[in-house]
């Protein structure tokens, strides 16, 4: 056995709240709040030895819906929210593209967007991260998928609100209902 062990953490409906009807990515500031438990559980993992690495899909500039430069403010504040906290992850990662997006530096087909493993691989690749030994936490069929095409095991999040991007084609190792519990799976297998 080598390399580092990470939890790579899916962000929107794992961490923070979805907003709006039907449920989505938050795109203004305004709108971010940490999930109730998210931060604690973190911090668990964390204290265990684990890397966090969070792993997310921002389309919304991609397709024309909002500026970059709004959904960067998004993640500045999660981050500033979680370290309020006393939450700190070891790397994040974010897909900004879009297969069909029409901002065009944006659009096209990349590596990066789960469920394409490259932002794990990329992450595992550069902190020298064992993948075998590592897990994905993510809320839809995609987060799952890119556990399983990058060799880690995958826990899915059964958030009620984002029950519409699940059918059930991945494989999770565990299904639970938020982030605490995934937490626990993690640190009792390991
Ligand atoms: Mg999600
Ligand atoms: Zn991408």
């Amino acid at each position: 056995m080598s390399g580092a062990r990470a939890v790579f953490v899916d962000r929107d409906g794992v961490v923070n709240e979805l907003v709006s009807d039907p449920p989505e990515s938050s795109l203004s500031m305004q709108d971010v709040s940490l999930i109730p438990g998210a931060a604690e559980a973190l911090k668990r993992l964390a204290s265990a030895g684990w890397l966090l690495i969070g792993v997310s899909n921002q389309p919304a500039a991609a397709k024309g819906i909002v500026a970059l430069e709004e959904l960067e403010g998004v993640q500045a504040h999660l981050l500033e929210l979680l370290t309020a906290e006393g939450v700190r992850f070891d790397d994040f990662r974010i897909c900004w593209h879009h297969p069909e997006g029409v901002v065009p530096a944006l659009s096209g087909a990349c590596r990066c967007r789960k469920p394409a493993p490259g932002m794990l691989l990329d992450a595992a690749f550069e902190l020298g991260i064992d993948l075998a030994g590592s897990w994905m936490v993510g809320d839809t069929d995609a987060d799952i998928l890119a556990s399983e095409a990058a060799g880690c095991r995958g826990v899915l999040v059964e958030n009620e609100r984002s029950a519409h991007k699940r059918d059930g084609r991945g494989r999770p190792d565990a299904v639970v209902p938020d982030l605490e519990a995934a937490a626990d799976v993690i640190l009792h297998i390991r």
